[in-house]
């Protein structure tokens, strides 16, 4: 049994749904499999941009926003010969997402919980698309919503988990399916509370609904297809010779999707990783390939598999000398940022601990300033609460790096050779990733000297990397 996940790219319009209900069925004819599907390509912006637009009282805007949707969603619709019964059914779902956003028009208020009811709306019209596509051509296929489907979560809404019952419940709906030939067509990315309320797994969520689906129903593999050969050595957007990675182990892949590889998202791979179910990243333009296995072991490498990066980050510093062996001081810091939902990229302290650096998201900078500064600035620990913003992380991925020496020395090398000053360093205890902090501006320039320096292959490495060279570390 396999679980398909397909995003937005290959659900984008038409002709791309009917080629990824294509690529189910090559399989389903000779074995079980569960569809996880995305919103069409641009939705769930689109979504976030009414919901911003209708809290801002812009009815017009809102209006001709919704149109486009529903001309999209019907067209498409059409296009795959979806039964009227079923067309009739993402009509009235296009009528509930009017009066929603008119709901928050009136109300001028786009709370979480108004705001995943929105985005749900992607994957709730897309997935009867799909399940057209799959009937078309002759298969039995059943739509159902993530709630249906049995994944029930807690109410953190916009990043709301599991909940432990859910892996049962998803068995219990979607065995029954499969054992009647059915191809269950899933809405990813959307669950329900136990009282019926939709929430959101986060950004990049289907990925997520397809793994908590192939471990509650042991799937022998959960294949994510994507319009990339796999997940690459760098994102090929920014790095030109990048290339596909055969293998990955689960922590490898959790590094890089936790620095900003948007190819999954960063718990992906979590339910996956008791069972050992591999999970596969699939080229669907070219399906008999390989693709990238995810599984345990990380099979043979260099010591750096990947580069990626992260941006709109900042730094926030908080320095005092009273924080010089006042545990609690830190305590404190942590519990205040926790309390409020902020957390920290990356973690630096020095060693006369008289300071503490955090990298968070960009958003979470002046909000974590003023509330550290507020709390803080008068107490005997803090001196000085700073805010350094238009900051980027950059990250080098690889098990290889452990009991590696010089991987580190080689990094610093490569991009002091290029000028760029390194504002942050963090080295995990597990050896897997080493991740700097650097200006926003160096972004694209820094990971592609780190990939020149690790990844290039040697007909295409022009420049070696060099071993010192200006090197600037502050905090
Ligand atoms: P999906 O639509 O399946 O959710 P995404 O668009 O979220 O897929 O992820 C695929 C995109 O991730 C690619 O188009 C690529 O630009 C980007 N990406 C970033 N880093 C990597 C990487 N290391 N390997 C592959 N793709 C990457
Ligand atoms: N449609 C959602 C998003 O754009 C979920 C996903 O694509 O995985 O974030
Ligand atoms: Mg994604």
């Amino acid at each position: 049994m396999k679980v398909m996940k397909f995003g937005g790219t290959l659900m984008g319009s038409a002709a791309a749904i009917q080629r990824s209900a294509e690529l189910v069925l090559r399989w389903a004819g000779q074995e079980a499999v569960v569809t996880v599907v995305s919103a069409m390509a641009g939705v769930t912006e689109a979504l976030l941009k009414l919901g911003a637009q209708a809290e801002a009282g812009e009815l017009e805007e809102v209006t001709a926003g919704w149109k486009a949707l529903r001309f999209r969603h019907l067209e498409a619709g059409a296009s795959l010969g979806t039964q009227a019964a079923t067309l009739e059914q993402i009509d009235e779902l296009l009528e509930t997402l009017r009066q929603t956003l008119y709901g928050i028009y009136l109300l001028r208020e786009l709370s979480g919980r108004s705001r995943d009811l929105l985005l749900s709306f992607g994957e709730r019209l897309s997935a009867p698309l799909m399940a057209a596509a799959l009937t078309k051509a002759g298969s039995r296929a059943v739509a159902l919503t993530g709630g249906e489907a049995g994944l029930l979560t807690s109410d953190h809404f916009g990043h709301a988990r599991p909940l432990p019952q859910t892996a049962e419940r998803l068995s219990l709906q979607l065995l029954p399916l499969l054992a009647e030939g059915s191809i269950p067509v899933v809405t990813g990315f959307i669950g329900e509370t136990s009282s019926g309320v939709i929430t959101t797994l986060g950004r990049g969520g289907s990925d997520y609904t397809a793994t908590l689906i192939g471990a509650a129903l042991k799937a022998d593999e959960v294949w994510t297809w994507k319009d990339v050969d796999g997940v690459m050595s760098a994102d090929p957007r920014m790095v030109e010779g990048a290339v596909n990675l055969e293998y990955l182990s689960y922590g490898e892949v959790m590094e890089l999707a936790h620095f900003g590889a948007k190819v999954l998202h960063p718990l992906a791979v979590t339910p996956l990783q008791e069972s050992g179910i591999p999970l596969r990243v699939k080229s669907a333009a070219d399906p008999d390939a390989a693709g990238t296995l995810v599984r345990a072991e990380s099979g043979p490498s260099g010591p750096v598999k990947a580069v990626t990066s992260l941006r709109q980050a900042c730094i926030l510093t908080v320095s005092g000398a009273g924080m010089v062996d006042a545990p609690e001081s830190l305590a404190q810091i942590f519990s205040l940022l926790a309390q409020r939902g902020i957390s920290a990229l990356m973690i630096s302290q020095s060693s006369s601990m008289a300071n503490l650096s955090l990298v968070l998201r960009a958003a979470e900078g002046q909000p974590a300033l003023s509330l550290l500064s507020e709390r803080f600035l008068r107490s005997e620990w803090v001196r000085d609460v700073q805010l350094r913003e238009q900051v980027a992380v950059v990250a080098v991925v690889g098990e290889g790096m452990r009991g590696t020496q010089g991987v580190a020395a080689k990094l610093f090398g490569a991009l002091a050779a290029e000028g760029i000053n390194l504002l942050m360093i963090a080295q995990g205890s597990s050896e897997l990733n080493i991740s700097l902090a650097i200006e926003a501006k160096d972004e694209a320039l820094a990971v592609r000297a780190a990939h020149q320096a690790f990844l290039s292959r040697p007909d295409h490495s022009s420049k070696k990397a060099a071993g010192s060279g200006r090197l600037s570390v502050s905090h």
